[in-house]
């Protein structure tokens, strides 16, 4: 297991990158911690896969340096760096048994027969496949055999990292859960540096203790699903992150206020001099509604029922927004102003968050 340092990394596809723009992985410094586990999350064409395959050796970066350890492997090869990565689509020898591509990583690097079977036991009972061992991979569905993929990424013990690029993308939706649960429990027993990627955010949020979050080739946020909820670094982040996302108004920020849709707004802290396009983020779920009184005009557009809680749909100024009503709270009868939590309040300056000047116990 490793501790892995990116050093300055960039990528571009293209032989002669002028600006930043021509780079597909923009400049990152980044260290993934020996033996944590992590969710690499992002729209598709964000750059996840370009990062991953730099990790492993696939890809050469165009800038920078890797460092597992403190060792530079760089320009190592692939095979030196010692790392199971697992792809979306299954690759997995048509010709062998279920148990053979299981054996396979260990056999190659001369395991012992004993531990070698007993290991291909185990990894079977995971992936529930112990019933077809004995059966040739070929005529086997695309998700037994992205089952036994993911079975040879998991199969050695000693690599020092395992990397997961969408891995359950052609899984049964009922299996999923199941698979996610059997890689956290590999991550509990055994501790390897652990990075999964995925663009849905509840197979982050549920598979990982930190999420990295990309956008446009950047890292925008780190954080725990926690500090994405709570502090989202970019508006992006706001967005792509809760169901429905964060809101984001276009504000005028002037100290400890906000002029939104012509309505001043108490931020509960006081902002400095910002420059660009400033904007107020809050959740759905510090939105309350009000008939009349002080708030930010708005009219209801249609309450979606969702279960658990009610999603209010929004028009304020010509722009939707939503509010969520918990369980046992409705929708005031002529409800036509918004107000927000304090707490909830994010402010945004060209899309990044801004920390209030000052507000007790927090951290920027
Ligand atoms: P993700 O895995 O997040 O979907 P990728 O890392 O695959 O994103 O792609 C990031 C960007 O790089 C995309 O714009 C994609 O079109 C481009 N890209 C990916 N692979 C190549 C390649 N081999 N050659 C040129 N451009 C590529
Ligand atoms: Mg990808």
């Amino acid at each position: 297991m490793a501790k892995i340092t990116l050093d300055n990394l960039a990528h571009s596809y293209l032989r002669d990158p002028k600006g930043e723009d021509d780079y597909a992985l923009k400049e990152l410094n980044h260290v993934w911690n020996d033996g944590e586990a992590y969710a690499l999350l992002g729209s598709s064409g964000c750059g996840k896969s370009t990062l991953l395959n730099i990790i492993s050796g696939l890809l050469q970066p165009s800038q920078g340096r890797i460092l597992f350890d403190d060792v530079d492997v760089t320009h190592a090869p692939t095979a030196q760096r010692n790392i199971a990565q697992v792809f979306q689509f299954p690759v997995v020898y048509d010709t062998m048994t279920v148990r053979e591509n299981l054996a396979f990583p260990l056999k190659n690097r001369g395991a012992d027969a004993n531990y070698v079977s007993g290991r291909v036991q185990d990894i079977a009972r995971m992936i529930g496949m112990e019933a077809e061992l004995d059966r040739k991979a070929r005529g086997l569905t695309a998700d037994a055999k992205q089952k036994i993929s993911l079975g040879r990424g998991m199969v050695r013990e000693d690599v020092n990292a395992l990397l997961f690029d969408e891995p359950l993308t052609v899984i049964d939706p009922h299996m999923k859960w199941e698979l996610r649960t059997q890689l956290k429990s590999l991550h509990h027993e055994f501790g390897h540096t652990m990075i999964y990627v995925t663009h849905d955010q509840t197979e982050a949020l549920t598979f990982a203790d930190k999420v990295v979050v990309m956008y446009d080739g950047r890292v925008v946020q780190i954080g725990t699903p926690q500090e994405l909820f709570e502090r989202p670094a970019h508006t992006f982040v706001g967005y792509f992150i809760g169901s429905p996302g964060m809101n984001v108004f276009d504000a005028e920020i002037d100290g400890s206020t906000a002029r939104i849709a012509g309505t001043t707004v108490d931020l509960g802290a006081p902002y400095g001099a910002l420059r660009g396009k400033t904007q107020v983020g809050v959740r759905p779920e510090f939105v309350q509604l009000h008939a009349g009184g002080e708030g930010v005009p708005a009219r209801v557009r249609r309450v979606e029922d969702v279960g658990r809680h009610k999603i209010i749909r929004l028009d304020v100024d010509g722009q939707t927004y939503s509010a969520i009503a918990e369980e046992g709270h409705s929708v005031p009868a002529g409800a036509d102003r918004i107000t927000f939590d304090p707490e909830g309040i994010n402010v945004y300056a060209d899309d990044w968050r801004v920390a209030p000047e000052s507000r007790m116990g927090e951290a920027a």
